[in-house]
This record gives structure tokens, C-alpha cells and sequence, in this order.
């Protein structure tokens, strides 16, 4: 569903004018779509329905309680990869016993959070891993269930930077390591082998390499009950892709179909671990446009988000639609959409075709992902308000800081 839509002229979501949150909470702001959360969890569990399956929210995508609140009160898990995020889980009323717990440096600390609130999986990425959560859980005398994440090797058609199942990856485990992995583990007094499990990357567009990483999961499960282990699931992951630009985004239909149909009849639980695909276009970054700046060469918009607020243009290069929130009936100019920070790295989009004004609201699209989450207080910026509309009610999820917060923890000299 698209939350954000066109009514008399002006930019909604749902039915809360965005004006009027920039009115309300200031700018720069995230606004949610509680609805637009909703609808994209549902598309997986009505594939899911009648298969034992668990969706496992990835929250470090976008990790506000009241985000994750809207996924757990609708029986989501989630997918952790720090104890912070288990905390996070927790206050947002998560329950432990669908926690899955990935990550290649998972602290002392971490694992023993973990163990005494019960989750339901370690996704373990490396021998010495499996030693350290081995001892740890001997010592509080538990049992640790565990996963491996394994490295299947395919090539998910990405960008390089999240690409994650490749050989040269730091992720998981060697495809060919992984069985005398197990065979490790089962020796292992404190274990427990519960599952296997592979990520491949994100921003999936094309759902074949996943189905091809589980056909080669499916060899090893049958290698593993041949030695005598018995797995109890399969996660398969995040990464579906969505639409940011033109890109043509499988259905959840189109990406699970395949998969159930390979596991049909195995006895195996699925778990899904999506993040992007649950958040991304339900969510848009509002901001206020400073100054125009128009110029020999290129014209410049100069709004009051950067950066910091929203990295991945100048991370990845990503493409974000840009739309007026009050779109102007004249002839449009072709703008640089910049932030104030003094990076030329600092744009939000090039070569946008707006009719623009000083002080017209904009809405970047398709930012509820890896928006908030990767967001930083470069040039003492305090991070911005999140608002999280539900029909015709917005209410502050997250309220914006103050810049005596970004200092509080620091002090002068003796
Ligand atoms: C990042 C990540 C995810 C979520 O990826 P999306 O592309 O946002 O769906 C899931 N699992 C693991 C292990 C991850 O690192």
C-alpha cells in the first residue's frame, strides 16, 4: 500500500496532512505509517499462513519502540544483532521466545543478556564464537540453542556494500566448514543445534539467489540428519528489496512461493528475518527548504536535513524520491537537494525536477529503512523528531533532541 498520497493538492499520510505534522513536531521529522507496517507484515503472513513460520523483524532497519511495538502486538519476532537491540525488543513488548540473535562479535555480555531473557536462537558465525557461547552458557548453566549462519555463496545481485553470502564476505560461516561445524557443536556439552541458517544480502530485486541458497542449505540439512543431526528450522534471512526509484520489487508472493515449496513436507519451521522490506516506503523524512540558491552551474535547495539525518544517499549513492508536500502548478527548475553540513558529500538528491519556493515543505520518500537508524549528531545536530500517524491521529514516537543532550555526557578539563 502507498501511505503517502496526493489529497486536494497536498501531501497525506493516511489522512494526517503533513503540513500539519511539520506544523505540530517541526522539521526536520520521520513520519510512519502505521497502516503502510501493518499491510507489509501482513503480505508476508498471509503467504505464510497454515506453515509453521516466523517473521522475524530485522531492527537494526529501523529500531523505535514504537515501531517495533506495531510488529510485536502482531506476533512479529525479531532479529537482533546487539544486546542493545535485545533491550529494545524487550521495552517494546517483543517476546524473548521469537528473538533470533545474528552478528559475527557477539560479546560475553551480550550472550549472557541473551541466555537469562531465553531468545529463541543464536545465528552463530564463527568457531571461536561457538567456544565462547559454549563456556558462557556452562557458566550460568544453561543450554544455548543455536544456528549456524552459513555462507552458501551466491551471488544476490546487489550493491557491493550489502552483499553479505559472498566467499569474501565477513559473514557466516564456510559452506564447506559448516558440517564439521556441527559436528563441533553437537559435542558441545552447553548447545543446543536447533537450526541453520543464511543471509545473503539486501535490497533483493531478484528472488532467484535466495531459492538457489536454499537449495544448497537443503543439501547440507540432508548431509546433517545423515550424521545424526536433526534440525528444527530454517531462516532464510532479510533482504527483499523494495521500490526506491523504477525498480520492479518482487511480490512477497514471488519470493516465498518458491521457497515454501522446497521446504514443503520437511518438518522445518521457516523464519524470515526481513527489515528493509518491512519499513522502507512506510516511512519519509519532512523537511523545510532553508534558502534557494541558484547559480551559474546548478541551482541549489538548501533544506534543514543532511546527512546525518538520512545517510545513504552519501553512503551508498541511493536514490530517494523527493516530492513538494504542496506541489506548485509552474514550470519546474532542476535543483541539487542539499543539507546544511559542510560536506559536499551532503546532498539528498541531484538533478530534481521542482517547482520550488523558500520555505515549502518536502517529503523524501521511501525512508522508514536504514534512515533513522544510521542517522548521527555530525556538526552537533541533534536527531530529529519521529511521528507515527494512524489514521487521522500522528503521535511523537520520538521526540526531537536537544543540543544540550548531544553535550551532557561530556566535560570540561580539571
Ligand atoms: C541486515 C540484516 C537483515 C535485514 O536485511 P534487510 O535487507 O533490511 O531485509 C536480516 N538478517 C541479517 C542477519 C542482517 O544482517
Amino acid at each position: 500500500m502507498n501511505a503517502f498520497t496526493l489529497k486536494n493538492g497536498e501531501l497525506y499520510a493516511e489522512s494526517v496532512a503533513l503540513s500539519d505534522i511539520a506544523a505540530r513536531f517541526g522539521t526536520p521529522c520521520y513520519v510512519y505509517s502505521r497502516a503502510a507496517l501493518e499491510a507489509a507484515l501482513d503480505e508476508y503472513h498471509q503467504e505464510l499462513a497454515g506453515t509453521d513460520a516466523l517473521v522475524c523483524f530485522a531492527i537494526k532497519s529501523n529500531s523505535n519502540l514504537g515501531v517495533l511495538n506495531v510488529f510485536a502486538r502482531k506476533g512479529a519476532g525479531f532479529d537482533i544483532v546487539s544486546g542493545g537491540e535485545l533491550k529494545r525488543a524487550l521495552a517494546a513488548g517483543g517476546d524473548p521466545k521469537k528473538v533470533v540473535f545474528s552478528g559475527i562479535g557477539k560479546s560475553v555480555e551480550e550472550m549472557e543478556y541473551a541466555l537469562n531473557v531465553g531468545i529463541l536462537c543464536f545465528n552463530v558465525e564463527s568457531a571461536p564464537e561457538l567456544d565462547r557461547l559454549n563456556e558462557v552458557a556452562g557458566r550460568l548453566g544453561k543450554k544455548a540453542p543455536i544456528s549456524f549462519r552459513v555462507n552458501p555463496n551466491v551471488d544476490p545481485k546487489t550493491h557491493p556494500y550489502i552483499s553479505t553470502g559472498l566467499k569474501k564476505n565477513k559473514f557466516g560461516v564456510a559452506y564447506e566448514d559448516a558440517l564439521a561445524l556441527y559436528q563441533r557443536a553437537a559435542s558441545l556439552p552447553n548447545l543446543e543445534i536447533t537450526g541453520i541458517d543464511c543471509h545473503i544480502g539486501s535490497q533483493l530485486l531478484d528472488p532467484s539467489p535466495v531459492a538457489e541458497a536454499l537449495d544448497k542449505i537443503l543439501i547440507l540439512v540432508d548431509q546433517l540428519a545423515a550424521s545424526g543431526i536433526h534440525l528444527h528450522h530454517i531462516d532464510l534471512g532479510g533482504g527483499l528489496g523494495i521500490r526506491y526509484k523504477d525498480e520492479e520489487a518482487p511480490t512477497a508472493k514471488a519470493y516465498l512461493q518458491p521457497l515454501l515449496a522446497k521446504l514443503k513436507g520437511r518438518g522445518l519451521k521457516i523464519i524470515l528475518e526481513p527489515g528493509r522490506r518491512m519499513v522502507g516506503n512506510a516511512g519519509a523524512l519532512l523537511t523545510r527548504i532553508e534558502y534557494l540558491k541558484p547559480g551559474e552551474v546548478k541551482n541549489f535547495a538548501i533544506i534543514d536535513a543532511a546527512m546525518n539525518d538520512l545517510a545513504r544517499p552519501a553512503l551508498y549513492d541511493a536514490w530517494h524520491d523527493i516530492v513538494a508536500v504542496k506541489p506548485r502548478d509552474v514550470a519546474p527548475q532542476t535543483w541539487q537537494i542539499v543539507g546544511p553540513i559542510c560536506e559536499s558529500g551532503d546532498f539528498l538528491g541531484h538533478d530534481r525536477e521542482l517547482a520550488l519556493e523558500p520555505g515549502d515543505l518536502l517529503a523524501v520518500l521511501s525512508a522508514g529503512a536504514y534512515g533513522m537508524t544510521m542517522s548521527s549528531n555530525y556538526n552537533t545536530r541533534p536527531r530529529v523528531a519521529e511521528v507515527m500517524v494512524d489514521g487521522d491521529q500522528a503521535y511523537l514516537i520520538r521526540r526531537r533532541e536537544t543540543v544540550e543532550e548531544l553535550y551532557a555526557l561530556e566535560s570540561l578539563m580539571p
